[in-house]
């Protein structure tokens, strides 16, 4: 980030002096034609110029191809300069001679007024124009020709001193990237030991969740150089370059191997080609073809590492996550309360805190945020105490140092409010709860309260144990009362319900309507089978409705009878069951309020009662 604004500052620098030359350049031409052309001189007709000659007012005159410049004595008896457009008069010499002016012939270097104002000028402030529009396209790359080879590169190369200590709370990302760092460390005796060289990470997660960093201490871990550049500097250049980037790209890195790549933004390359035919970006799909063919053309034992970050791993073209690209993936999810400790506690140790700093009340304080939000915080909070004169930064400007960052993100509409994350917490609980009792749910590996993106609030993550090719109608219902569980839970709990259930909602309907039309499993309507499976037959309803076209009046009206029949039934038992564990919803819900993520172990030590608050 900051690497970007200091080079836009030294494109700007480049443009400012460039223009402010052109500029001076153009006022002194215009200055000198103005004083050599037409200072003081009187245009005057041939004719006129005859007569001044016979009247013996010229005194002096320069004949040129095209003018006759000199002097003359005005009325007022005053010597003038005039200027007269030379005509074919072969009488002039004799004239003048007669006359007794002083004259002479001078050969005009009009060509080089004619290159400078014909040519030069005009042509100069075309290019100027053109550089002005392209600039933009080039975007932060510098340089006037900075286009092409890459002379002026547009990827910064430097060794970073970032270590895996400085990234606080991803110990899972940490620990899968710690074998990249033992590649890059010795790429030979890894390949010895039988290692299969990775070659492409991709790093998934949310803006400022620490992807750069994390990437950045992988180097630094590994002590070898770090390139990067940002997708969308690709892209924005002008055509054809792109392309030709990547391969100085993976030029350079080669040369300096062992080293890592780092590709921030790749979504703006790698964007899937199915996804926007509409659109097709022949400039970006040449880029990506690019990147693709140098992956696949070096050898993983060269010791280069593309790392790549995304926050929308779902728009990528699958191209990359084959084998020998993108192959490794790396979630960094936002931090819960013990990473937002971890990461607060790695800020602080730059500055001076006062005694009455609770960095786990702080952590406590800031759902939601990421290491890039908390690191903003520490450092407007010692601005703070700075300001005020302190020696050291207290718990007064640390909170309002979050308050002022909470308002930031509030307009971006990032920050959950309180009553909003208790009802989270009881509506995955209910979620949680349910599977956990119902043989037919899958079991639950993770509930997370902490947010995703603007539609996620939270989540309740369910792995199936084996793969199932039979699905009896029992499991079938087990999974929809799972997905009523958070909607059931905010009824019981809050005594109304929210529009964060309504996912659920459609997945049940899905389901159930699969129960009752695709597998015959309905007491009333039998075992005819009324819709084919779309696609994906319980996600999608696409394609379902059309065949109802077919089916009569009555049928149909029978059919979302039993649907809502079925799924009014369902919602009941849900919510009974969860009536009946009332005791456990609390424990759970309180639980993830403070942990805000609870993995399975943690899920049944409280459903089997071991586990209470121990507060
Ligand atoms: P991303 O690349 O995911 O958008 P960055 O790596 O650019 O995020 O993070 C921006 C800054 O936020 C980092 O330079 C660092 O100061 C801070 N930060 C983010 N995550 C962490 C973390 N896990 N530990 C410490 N600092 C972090
Ligand atoms: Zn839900």
């Amino acid at each position: 980030m900051e690497n970007k604004d200091k080079k836009q500052q030294n494109s700007f620098n480049n443009f400012s002096k460039f223009s402010i030359i052109y500029i001076l350049i153009g006022i002194f031409m215009v200055y000198m034609y103005q004083f050599y052309s037409t200072t003081e001189k009187t245009t005057i007709s041939y004719s006129q110029f005859k007569q001044l000659v016979e009247q013996g007012k010229i005194k002096k005159c320069k004949i040129s191809e095209k003018y006759i410049k000199g002097t003359y004595i005005a009325k007022d008896n005053k010597t003038k300069k005039f200027i007269t457009v030379a005509v074919d008069d072969p009488n002039l010499v004799k004239d003048l001679q007669k006359h007794n002016v002083d004259f002479s012939g001078t050969i005009t270097n009009t060509w080089l007024t004619n290159l400078i104002f014909g040519w030069i000028l005009p042509f100069g402030f075309l290019f100027f124009l053109w550089w002005l529009m392209t600039k933009k396209m080039r975007g932060t790359s510098g340089g006037l020709f900075g286009f092409g080879k890459s002379r002026f590169k547009v990827y910064l190369n430097e060794k970073p001193d970032v270590k895996f200590s400085d990234v606080a709370g991803a110990e899972e990302a940490k620990q899968e990237i710690q074998e990249i760092v033992e590649f890059l460390k010795d790429p030979d005796k890894y390949k010895r030991l039988g290692g299969r060289a990775p070659k492409g990470v991709l790093l998934v997660g949310a803006p400022g969740t620490g992807k750069t960093l994390l990437a950045k201490a992988t180097a630094g871990e590994a002590g070898t150089p770090f390139i990067s550049i940002s997708g969308s500097e690709f892209v924005e250049m002008f055509v054809g370059v792109g392309a030709s980037r990547v391969r100085d790209l993976f030029n350079e890195a080669k040369k300096l191997s062992p080293c890592i790549v780092f590709i921030d933004e790749i979504d703006a390359i790698g964007k899937s080609r199915a996804l926007n035919s509409l659109t097709s970006n022949d400039e970006r799909e040449q880029t990506l073809n690019q990147l693709l063919a140098e992956m696949d053309g070096f050898d993983s034992s060269v010791g280069v590492i593309i790392m790549a970050a995304t926050n929308r791993p779902e728009v990528l073209d699958p191209a990359l996550m084959r084998p020998g690209r993108f192959d490794r993936q790396i979630i960094v999810d936002k931090p819960d309360v013990k990473g937002r400790e971890a990461i607060l506690k790695v800020h602080i140790k730059k500055i001076k805190i006062g005694n009455d700093v609770n960095v786990e009340t702080l952590a406590k304080m800031t759902p939601g945020l990421v290491g890039a939000d908390l690191a903003n915080i520490v450092n407007e909070a010692a601005l703070l105490a700075a300001r005020e004169n302190k020696d050291a930064v207290n718990m007064e400007h640390f909170e309002e140092a979050i308050e002022r960052q909470l308002a930031g993100l509030k307009k971006k509409n990032r920050v959950i409010k309180e009553d909003e994350k208790k009802r989270v917490a009881y509506h995955e609980s209910g979620h949680a709860i349910i599977a956990y009792l119902l043989p037919g749910a899958d079991p639950v590996h993770k509930i997370s309260i902490v947010p995703r993106g603007l539609s996620a609030l939270g989540y309740t993550q369910q792995l199936p144990t084996d793969e199932k090719y039979l699905i009896t109608k029992e499991d079938m219902l087990d999974k929809v009362a799972v997905l009523f569980g958070g909607r059931a839970a905010e009824e019981i709990v809050f005594g109304s319900i929210s529009t964060g259930a309504q996912n659920d909602l459609m997945r049940a309907t899905d389901i159930v309507r699969a129960i009752i039309t695709q597998f015959g499993m309905d007491e009333k309507l039998g075992l005819v089978v009324f819709e084919k499976p779309g696609g994906n037959q319980f996600l999608t309803s696409e394609g379902i409705l059309k065949e109802r076209d077919e089916i009569s009046e009555k049928t149909k009206e029978l059919i979302d009878e039993e649907i809502s029949r079925m799924m009014r039934e369902i919602y009941e038992r849900a919510k009974k069951i969860l009536l009946e564990n009332r005791d456990k919803l609390e424990i759970l819900a309180n639980e993830l309020l403070q942990k805000e993520i609870i993995n399975e172990e943690e899920l049944k030590a409280v459903m089997e009662g071991k586990n209470g608050l121990q507060d």
